[in-house]
């Protein structure tokens, strides 16, 4: 039997109709024999809209107060899929990032994560229930709430895949997969079957919002492949690994945009090209 994290990020499940599609797709998966763990983000955009409330009724926002309504998002979401879980014969429980033990430093906004406990994510598993995890937080040293930065629901995956030993992490977005260069730009990017890491930091550092580059270089460092894939298609996407690249895979993999100092890496037909885990890194400013 399998452990398989699946993440899904805003847009998946961004009203109830698409919590249902995903708690359709967690219930198969599950049905299949896998032990599943689902890490979710907040529904849409509602991390945006709980700082636009915030901005409208104070100046300047403590980090803890800030965190402990930021936290509310990915809370509600996992209590949600958990009822539409319920309601499709799958016994699931959802938890916070401070009661699976994600213990992070006391940097609010912006923690780290110092250590995943885990404990009650494998008492869940070895009862047969579905734990669905409210992504991007933990609990700090302090024991106070925090938030570990914009996009971290994709660490919490990471994170957890790696502490509990999974065979496989997937990252549920709006697109299919990791490409040549940004679809909706360039219409001729082609979708990658793989990536390494090294690859996908390059892109994350020039603006790829396909995965948080946190997450990449935690998935990295700890070696935790990731299954890059649609919650709308549900098709094969990128696995983004630290396989090498065998000699028949072409040399250039590709960026999401096209910054200025780009330009002279412009290749003809628009694509921004960029040699294959080249030395030179992009700047972390995303
Ligand atoms: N909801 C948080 C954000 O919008 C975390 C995430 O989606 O990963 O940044
Ligand atoms: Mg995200």
């Amino acid at each position: 039997m399998a452990l398989i994290v699946q993440k899904y990020g805003g847009t998946s499940v961004a009203d109830p109709d698409r919590i249902r599609a995903v708690a359709e797709n967690v219930a198969l998966t599950k049905r299949r024999g896998n032990d599943v763990v689902v890490v979710v983000s907040a529904m849409g955009k509602a991390t945006d809209h709980l700082i636009a409330l915030a901005n409208s009724v104070s100046k300047n926002q403590s980090g803890r107060e800030m965190d402990m309504l930021l936290t509310t998002g990915e809370r509600q979401t996992a209590a949600l899929l958990s009822m539409a879980l319920a309601d499709r014969g799958i016994d699931a429980v959802s938890y916070t990032g401070s009661q699976v033990g994600i213990i992070t430093d006391t940097a609010h906004r912006k923690a780290k994560i110092v250590e995943v406990k885990g404990d009650r994510v494998r008492a869940a598993i070895a009862e047969g229930k579905v734990a669905v995890i409210a992504g991007f937080q933990g609990v700090s040293t302090d024991k106070e709430i925090t938030t570990m930065g914009r996009g971290a629901s994709d660490l919490t995956a990471s994170a957890l895949a790696q502490a509990l030993g999974a065979d496989a992490c997937e990252i549920y977005t709006d697109v299919t997969g990791v490409f040549t260069a940004d679809p909706r730009i360039v219409p001729q990017a082609r979708k990658l079957a793989k990536v390494h890491f090294d690859e996908m930091l390059e892109m994350a550092g020039a603006g790829s919002k396909v995965l948080a580059m946190r997450s990449v270089e935690f998935a990295r460092n700890h070696d935790v492949p990731l299954h890059v894939r649609s919650a709308f298609t549900w098709e094969q996407g990128t696995l983004v690994s630290n396989e090498e690249p065998s000699v028949e895979d072409p040399i250039i993999s590709g960026v999401a945009a096209a910054r200025p100092h780009h330009r002279a890496r412009r290749a003809r037909g628009g694509e921004v090209v960029r040699p294959s885990r080249s030395p030179k890194r992009t700047s972390t400013s995303t």
